[in-house]
């Protein structure tokens, strides 16, 4: 195919998805999309967990066509207009009632990335302090300062002295639990570990401005942190007067089956990063955070295009229709649905370690049999393997974790029942035909 070869030429070997799945991709509806082909793909993908609603869904469409039909501003800088002003009364509404009234919010450069470094940014303004804590497995974001905060070594390879400053802490993994346990006592053993680095004064780690977490490591495997283990984060953060950042880019707006991740503990981050599904298919990039905070003097989290006005019609589009259509209750009820049906087909085969996720942020590890290790060592092969065989079959996903081992989920939260079951067959089929071959295990990039 002509489009197709030409891009390969061209493009930048940095280019991940467009490698694992060469395509030329004409249309999406919903949850489908299709190839120049005419092949359709379920997408479990959603533009790496971007498009809430799935691809056109019509009440955002309608709501920017009627934008574009009028001669709004559609770039503003960091003006007021009308169309910020709806996006933010919308955002605040569904914010956790604790920080509802108390937050103000940043507009940043339109990536998840680019309000990470926001973030840091007003926590070391804010503290005087210059380093981070992050976490093992952590994403959040390619630019310096969030990669900086990135658990993955291969994109930091060559990269010089990027990690300076941050520290990383073991994060409650439990099916390779970083203290080498079976997984029951992970979250308290990291807890503990966190409360003495912290506190112990011959630790040889200084304070830092903040401590950067996803709740749900997205990008790390799919690894949801307990309540628990959040609600002591949470406080130990607050007893040694560190700043907690929560980093929502991929679980925020009902991915997990509440509306934020962090209702799922209960907990107030001082500032929370949000990008992907705010901005309904559009880039857009905020961080909110705790008034008291905003000490900071005009510029100094500057940018051209903080302005999306699009993105900003398409976000509070995609709000008011997730709202409607309870769609946060129904991410959490097709996410049981497709977890338990994983667990039916995990029983089938033995490669399949675990599940685990929440709401509609699924992850399935696959590993090797291990002899003397209850997980087994990560079988990246076989699972990029499934992969390729769920995209032959129709099923887009991607992998994710520790050498790539881990499938991920991220349908749209409008997926139906119907869905979940052909998103099931295609994946065991997928399954079992990685099962039968047995992969060739060259290491694979992440
Ligand atoms: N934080 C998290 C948790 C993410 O998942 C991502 C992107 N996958 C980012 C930050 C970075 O966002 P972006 O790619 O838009 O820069």
């Amino acid at each position: 195919m002509e489009e197709l070869s030409y891009l390969k030429k061209v493009e930048s070997n940095a280019r991940t998805y467009a490698q694992t799945f060469q395509r030329l991709f004409v249309s999406g509806k919903g949850m489908r999309i299709k190839d120049a082909s005419g092949q359709e793909f379920l997408d479990c993908l959603s533009n790496a967990g971007t498009l809430a609603l799935g691809h056109n869904p019509p009440a955002v469409k309608d709501a920017v066509m009627d934008f574009l039909g009028g001669d709004h501003l559609q770039q503003a800088l960091d003006l007021a207009t009308p169309a910020k002003h709806a996006f933010v009364q919308e955002l605040f509404s569904m914010l956790p009632a604790k920080m509802r009234d108390t937050s103000k919010i940043l507009f940043c450069g339109p990536s998840g990335s680019d309000a990470v470094e926001a973030a840091i940014k007003l926590a070391r303004h804010y503290t005087k302090r210059s380093t981070l804590m992050a976490f093992h497995g952590g994403y959040h974001g390619m630019t310096a300062g969030a990669l900086s905060a990135m658990g993955n070594l291969s994109p930091k390879a060559g990269n010089g002295l990027i990690a300076q400053g941050t520290h990383f802490l073991p994060f409650p993994y439990r099916f390779r639990c970083p203290f080498g346990t079976d997984g029951e006592q992970t979250d308290q053993l990291s807890i503990d570990y966190i409360r003495t680095v912290l506190s112990d004064p011959e630790g040889g780690v200084t304070k830092p401005a903040a401590v950067i977490v996803e709740v749900v490591q997205g990008e790390g495997g799919c690894i949801p942190a307990s309540a628990h283990w959040l609600r002591a984060l949470r406080e130990i953060t607050l007893e040694q007067d560190i700043l907690l950042i929560v980093d929502e880019v991929q679980t925020g707006l009902g991915r997990t089956g509440t509306t934020f991740a962090i209702e799922h503990a209960g907990i107030v981050p001082d500032i929370l990063v949000l990008s992907k599904a705010i901005g309904g298919g559009y880039p857009l990039s905020v961080i909110v955070y705790a008034d008291h905070l905003d000490t900071w003097s005009p510029g100094m989290h500057a940018g051209t295009f903080r302005g999306n006005q699009v993105a900003m019609i398409a976000g509070a589009a995609t709000m008011r229709q997730i709202r409607q259509d309870n769609l946060v209750a129904h991410a959490a009820h097709m996410g049981k649905r497709l977890e338990s049906g994983l667990h039916e087909i995990a029983r089938r085969f033995q490669f399949i370690s675990d599940i685990r996720g929440r709401g509609l942020m699924i992850g399935v590890e696959v590993t090797k049999p291990g002899a003397n290790q209850r997980a087994g060592q990560a079988d990246g092969a076989r699972a990029r393997a499934i992969k390729l065989n769920c995209f032959d079959n129709g099923l887009m996903m991607e992998t994710g974790g520790r050498h790539g081992a881990v499938l991920r989920f991220l349908p749209p939260l409008t997926i139906t029942e119907a869905e979940v079951g052909m998103v099931l067959d295609r994946f065991e089929q997928a399954v079992r035909k990685a099962g039968e071959t047995r992969p060739h295990y060259a290491r694979e990039a992440v």
